[in-house]
């Protein structure tokens, strides 16, 4: 079966060299374990981490060993008590064609309650982060002011329209004008700056937002946090999610301290892991599993077919090619 592994670590933004398909011979499934078949394989933006050697909240890659991340396959052999052939799962698991692992730690995913593919996205990892993030660190009350920047994205678009049902004002930050329509029209956000073509987005943050900020979910840092954060509200919360727009820097950048500021409007800023809220995952699970099936919550998600697009979709996440989740179905 054919399988994708990290060739070299990237340095900088990461190329289709720094991976390699290889094929692997299955080995026999015992007592326990299943056989899988990839149906669609999520590629996130954590996973650039997982390339680097540097220490991290999740161990790197091994150079020469396949990709892992989320995988929602259909079983075709079962050797488990818990699971039967036809049964689809979702687990962290190889880049791979087919596989043979262990079905412990493997979840079961019902088809009928939404696309096979959100259990990767808006009902899976993405989902979770948006819901606990604003939730639990950013306690968005109704008439607050959010901003969420990456706000297209798998975990942004989640933020901004749960923060529309708390009855938040919304504002997002996006890398593109269709992107921006989308999240104007499908998404109902109360405006959207597109910070690649905005001259000026200190200005564009201040019309956007001409009560000050209550809530920034930061889902980029760098300049457009920066940003952000000099125009948040006394008591504002900011809740440190992701730095995409620096994954791929190798020195560390130079922004303004912000500690005067966090200071002078007795602000909170915390950054979390979802893993963090793992007991929780059921309750967070619940609540956007019955937004989802209401028409409250949308989903966009960006597909590419067939498994030799994986590293093409992965890079792809550094150059804003998604609307939503990014995933590459078999
Ligand atoms: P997205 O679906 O948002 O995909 C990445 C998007 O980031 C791109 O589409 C692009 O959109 C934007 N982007 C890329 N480079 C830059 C840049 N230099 N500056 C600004 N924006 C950029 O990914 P996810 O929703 O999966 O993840 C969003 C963030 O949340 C990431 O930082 C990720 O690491 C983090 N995360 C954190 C978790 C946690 O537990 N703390 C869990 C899951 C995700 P655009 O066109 O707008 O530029």
């Amino acid at each position: 079966t054919k399988q994708i592994v990290l060739k070299s670590r990237p340095v900088g933004v990461p190329t289709l060299k720094n991976f390699e398909t290889k094929t692997v011979e299955l080995s026999a499934i015992a007592n326990g374990e299943v056989r899988l078949v990839a149906h669609t394989v999520s590629v996130d933006p954590y996973m650039r981490g997982r390339m680097s050697d540097a220490k991290s909240y999740v161990a790197p890659y091994s150079v020469g060993e396949a990709i892992a991340g989320g995988v929602v396959a259909r079983v075709v052999e079962s050797k488990s008590d818990s699971l039967k052939v036809g049964d689809y799962v979702m687990g962290m698991l190889p880049w791979q064609e087919e596989m043979v692992v262990p079905a412990a730690g493997l979840q079961v995913v019902d088809g009928n309650i939404a696309p096979l593919s959100y259990y990767l996205g808006v009902l899976g990892m993405p989902g979770l982060t948006a819901y606990f993030g604003l939730l639990d660190i950013g306690k968005p009350k109704a008439g607050e002011t959010v901003v969420v920047s990456g706000a297209a994205g798998a975990v942004g678009m989640v933020v901004g329209q749960i923060a529309k049902i708390q009855g938040c004002r919304v504002v997002g930050i996006a890398g593109d004008d269709a992107k921006v329509n989308y999240l104007l029209n499908e998404m109902h956000f109360d405006a959207v700056i597109n910070y690649k073509t905005t001259t000026n987005l200190d200005a564009a943050l201040a019309e956007a937002c001409p009560t000050g900020v209550d809530v920034y979910f930061d889902n980029v840092g760098g300049e457009i946090s920066d940003s952000v954060v000099a125009q948040i509200n006394k008591g504002a919360r900011i809740i440190i999610c992701g730095q995409i727009s620096l994954y791929n820097e190798t020195s560390v950048p130079m922004g303004p301290r912000i500690q005067p500021t966090i200071l002078k409007r007795s602000a909170l800023m915390q950054g979390f892991i979802v893993s963090n809220y793992a007991e929780r995952f059921p309750e967070g699970f619940k609540a956007l599993a019955s937004w989802v099936t209401a028409g409250k919550l949308k989903y966009a998600q960006t597909t590419l077919k067939g498994f030799d697009k994986l590293p093409e979709a992965f890079i792809g996440l550094f150059e804003g090619k998604n609307t939503g989740k990014l995933l590459v179905e078999m």
